[in-house]
């Protein structure tokens, strides 16, 4: 049975890393019909919030990644907040006591510290001298029954190498001799990420340990936790890295990083979605996958060892070509709320009409509002480049004001009808199409570009399209 894991600690809202962590858990196990788990590790209690797990819940669920066993829906594994496991931890810390794997180390903070400067100071790496690893076991029982606090260290033999056999890295060689008796229980009772992780994937029956590479340098400190207790290890695969533009990695310097923040920028959680399942994974040099598609075709050979870019502009282009894909019906629920806080309440059937022309144009969502602007406001300006182009050229005031009397005459104001006017006059002044559709966009727009102009007109109706033919018409004459 393939059973893997997303494991976030909720100290913040979800990232574009972890989530790219969760939904390559989520594809491989979709794709091998296998178990989704997410579990919180939040026993850092100094870090670990509410707040942060509610983010990665809503992150979780913006992208439409639902886990099969974990928070809200439970499953025969659980529980699956670290902290309530803490009975859990300390039983399989005393076993590892007992079995002469870890010990007691009472040294204190101030005199750790010490001692990392000496080390220092020798050039030496920072590592633990051993200390209480050598005290006599009367000893402990002293320094126990005086209530001194305490920290529980692996006890870790310095010989040999760890081989971490990854899926993606391949085999990967930790020297022995460069780990040190790390804790295992922090002096307030927790147990620390690397003890905790392990128990808990043992326990949850995980097949597949998939994470990103910054975890790579803990894997042989847990492969010796596993092999202490007479456990097998699951399989690892380390994702790689994902950088910034600038080929470092990804933070906040490069904009947004939080999940949630791209659904309020106004980006469709397919495109991120098939955005994020790019960073690290192909296949061949296709670019759009649909969430079906993504599960067929997901595997962890796919997945490279080289670094992945994160780059906006693509997302951008990726998040306009699934707009063009969404349902009208999307689009306006989506646009409808920015267009009534920008412009106020508005009928809803000239709203979707206005949405609707611009379904091909959108990049992100709120680009609906100073495109759409002309729609719902007076135009006050024309475009300066628009004004030389188009106002000031030798047919523009005759193009406006035959314009302004033929759709006056027009009895019903639909596109068909206003095409043959256009298309008539082009011809009377034997000029091309472009030549009478210029000056009527920048006076029924102020703007260069625009919908196709014969759904500009109907849309804006008979009245506003007159109105702002005069006003154009009584702006040219003016001009320099
Ligand atoms: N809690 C760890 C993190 O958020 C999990 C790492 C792992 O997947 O083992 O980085």
């Amino acid at each position: 049975m393939i059973r893997v894991r997303f494991a976030p600690s909720p100290t913040g809202d979800l990232h574009i890393g972890g989530a790219r962590t969760a939904l390559f858990n989520w594809l491989y196990a979709r794709n091998q019909g296998g178990k989704f788990i997410l579990r919180i590790e939040d026993t850092d209690r100094e870090r670990s919030t509410l707040a942060a797990n509610k983010a990665i819940f809503e992150g979780l669920e913006w992208l439409g990644l639902d886990w099969d066993e974990g928070p809200k829906v439970d499953g025969s594994y659980g529980p699956y907040f670290q902290t309530e496991r803490l009975k859990i931890h300390q039983e399989h810390i005393q076993k590892l006591i007992e079995a002469g794997h870890a010990y007691y180390c009472f040294c204190t903070p101030e005199e750790l510290e010490k001692k990392r400067q000496e080390a220092a100071a020798r050039k030496e790496p920072p590592k633990y001298d051993e200390t209480c690893r050598r005290l006599p076991p009367e000893k402990v029982k002293e320094l126990l029954a005086q209530k001194v606090p305490y920290v529980i260290r692996f006890k870790l033999e310095p010989v040999g190498e760890t081989i971490v056999d990854d899926k993606i890295r391949g085999k990967v060689v930790f020297k022995n001799e460069v780990l040190d008796d790390f804790v295992i229980m922090k002096s307030d009772g927790f147990p620390t990420y690397n003890f905790a992780c392990v128990v808990d994937d043992h326990l949850m029956e995980i097949s597949h340990v998939i994470r990103g590479d910054d975890h790579l340098s803990n894997t042989p400190r847990q492969i010796l936790l596993y092999r202490a207790f007479g456990w097998p290890l699951p399989k690892f695969a380390h994702l790689p890295m994902i950088l910034g533009k600038d080929k470092t990695r990804l933070s906040k310097r490069h904009g947004a990083t939080s999940v949630i923040k791209y659904r309020d920028l106004g980006y469709l959680p397919e495109a991120v979605l098939n955005y994020i399942a790019r960073l690290g994974w192909g296949y061949g040099d296709e670019e759009i996958f649909s969430r079906e598609e993504l599960i067929k075709k997901f595997s962890l050979k796919g997945v490279g060892k080289t670094s992945a870019v994160f780059d906006t502009d693509k997302l951008n282009w990726l998040n306009g070509k699934y707009i063009r894909k969404i349902l009208p019906e999307r689009l306006v629920d989506l646009c409808e709320p920015l267009l009534i806080e920008a412009y106020g309440d508005h009928d809803f059937e000239h709203l979707k009409k206005v949405v609707l022309a611009f379904h091909d144009r959108l990049v992100l969502i709120p680009d609906i509002v100073p495109l759409s602007k002309y729609f719902f406001k007076e135009v006050k300006e024309y475009d300066p480049q628009g004004i030389e182009k188009h106002f000031k050229s030798e047919h523009s005031r005759q193009i406006l004001e035959t314009l302004k009397e033929k759709l006056t005459q027009l009895e019903s104001f639909t596109k068909d009808k206003i095409e043959p006017v256009f298309k008539e006059l082009a011809a009377e002044l034997n000029v091309k199409l472009g030549i009478v559709i210029h000056p009527c966009r920048l006076a029924l727009t102020g703007a260069l570009e625009s919908p196709p102009m014969y759904d500009v007109i109907e849309v804006l109706g008979k009245a506003k399209v007159i109105a702002r033919l005069e006003q154009a018409l009584s702006f040219i004459p003016r001009l320099p």
